[in-house]
């Protein structure tokens, strides 16, 4: 079937105006693409910066201005047409063709699917109420400032990344905070036990309610809103607002129902080319073979991924391809607290602790078949940056080696490589 006569058209078509599209559709001028570009997101805003939702915007040290990854007048004199607020909600690929919310056909050249994830739903009664947050886009962190006023105890539920920011941020406001995390650790997914206990040790220290083992059954309801949360043993923890960071899912289904390869997420090869002609997959939503992973196909949900990602399709999609294979890298501020992060640490089987904790400054390296595949570096920038070359080379380095301080790692790395 043809495309529907008259409906737009575009060379490339990016679907999803978050830190994967914008910067798709910014390399593509940026490789110098001539041809038609539309970036087509379903929030109503400008594209916009994630990663301080739950950290300074949260807090209200920055106006959403200064999130925006580029001014709004940027997007014209690049000639990429920006249609916000539009949803994708079907793909034809033998067509060429999407159609959105709206009911409208858009053609393409080539689709490039920048769609992220929605954050994953409590799966419990009442996990629609007002009153019970999620920490994804502008509009969600909007509504719990706006909540926030009249919120003193808020329950967190979910010991990760943006579950620990939300509740470092909340706890300087003054809120009584209690994270909730089923698991034995704060940060059991992604980093090893040393960082899982410094982190659990610094928000204790702070005043924050830390409940390992535990889980949620339901969320009590007060005046139509949230009024707590019941926990596994039925005791309830009566909370004002109620957080969930507990993942995303990947949002790939119009993909998926078109017949794109995928699960968790959609497959993609080294150039991010999905099973579908002339369609791409970039960032959140797109699983990967990955060098730096221990085996089989990952999503990496990273800011560094999605950038480097789209520069990589960029490439392909401009004839000029070149396989995807940068140094996984992320950060998280928590308090005075800066973690850098470069590596995957998932399979690990060693670890070597750099450095004293006590100190509030230290890394922690991790091995796999005694080779250097990650670091978690703790207010430790020299290590995060000295340390990206024993990941990027697989380094062998006696375990001894790693942790003394007193020898720089890039004198380790050098000696490594030679
Ligand atoms: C609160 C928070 C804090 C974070 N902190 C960090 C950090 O410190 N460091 C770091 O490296 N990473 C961080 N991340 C992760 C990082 O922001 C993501 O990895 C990154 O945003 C992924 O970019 P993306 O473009 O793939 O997805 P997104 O940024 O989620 O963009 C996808 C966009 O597509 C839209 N969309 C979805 N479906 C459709 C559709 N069918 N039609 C049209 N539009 C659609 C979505 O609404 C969204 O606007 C954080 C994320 C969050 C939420």
């Amino acid at each position: 079937m043809p495309g529907q006569p008259g409906a737009a058209r575009f060379d490339v078509l990016v679907v999803g105006a978050g830190h994967a599209g914008a910067h798709l559709a910014m390399s593509l001028r940026q490789l110098g693409f001539r041809g038609t570009v539309a970036l087509l997101g379903d929030e109503p805003d400008w594209p916009y910066e994630r990663p301080p939702l739950s950290k300074d915007y949260l807090a209200g040290a920055k106006p959403f201005e200064a999130l925006l990854l580029k001014e709004p007048e940027y997007w014209a004199l690049k000639d990429i047409a920006v249609l916000r607020g539009r949803r994708v909600v079907s793909v034809d690929p033998t067509a060429h063709e999407v159609r959105t919310g709206d009911g409208a056909a858009l053609g393409y050249g080539v689709l490039a699917w920048c769609a992220g994830g929605v954050p994953r739903r409590l799966p419990c009664a009442g996990s629609h109420l007002a009153g019970v947050h999620t920490v994804r886009t502008r509009a969600d962190v909007d509504l719990m400032r706006e909540e926030l006023a009249t919120a003193a105890r808020v329950a967190v539920v979910g010991g990760g990344y943006i579950g620990l920011e939300a509740a470092s941020v909340l706890t300087e406001m003054g809120k009584a905070v209690t994270v909730i995390e089923m698991q034995d650790r704060v940060l059991a997914r992604v980093a090893g036990e040393p960082v899982s206990r410094f982190y659990e040790a610094e928000h204790r220290a702070r005043g924050v309610q830390v409940m390992l083992n535990t889980v949620v059954s339901r969320i009590e309801e007060r005046d139509g809103r949230a009024g707590g949360v019941r926990l596994g043993d039925g005791t309830v923890l009566p909370a004002d607002m109620v957080v969930a960071g507990i993942g995303i899912v990947p949002a790939v289904q119009p993909l998926l129902d078109a017949g794109a390869a995928g699960g968790n997420g959609v497959e993609v090869d080294a150039c991010c080319r999905t099973s579908l002609p002339d369609i791409y997959a970039v960032g959140d939503c797109a699983a990967h073979r990955n060098r730096f992973a221990d085996g089989g196909s990952v999503r990496v949900e990273s800011v560094q991924n999605a950038v480097d990602q789209a520069f990589v399709a960029a490439r392909a999609i401009t004839g000029a391809p070149a396989p995807y294979d940068a140094v996984p890298w992320f950060w998280s501020n928590q308090y005075d607290l800066r973690l850098q992060t470069v590596g995957l640490s998932a399979g690990h089987d060693a670890v070597v602790v750099r450095g004293e904790p006590a100190a509030r400054s230290f890394s922690v390296i991790y091995l796999r078949r005694s080779a250097v595949v990650a670091l978690d570096c703790v207010n430790a920038t020299r290590d995060y940056v000295q340390g990206k070359a024993l990941v990027a080379g697989a380094l062998v380095v006696e375990p001894a080696r790693l942790a003394d301080t007193t020898q720089p790692l890039k004198a380790l790395a050098a000696a490594g490589r030679a």
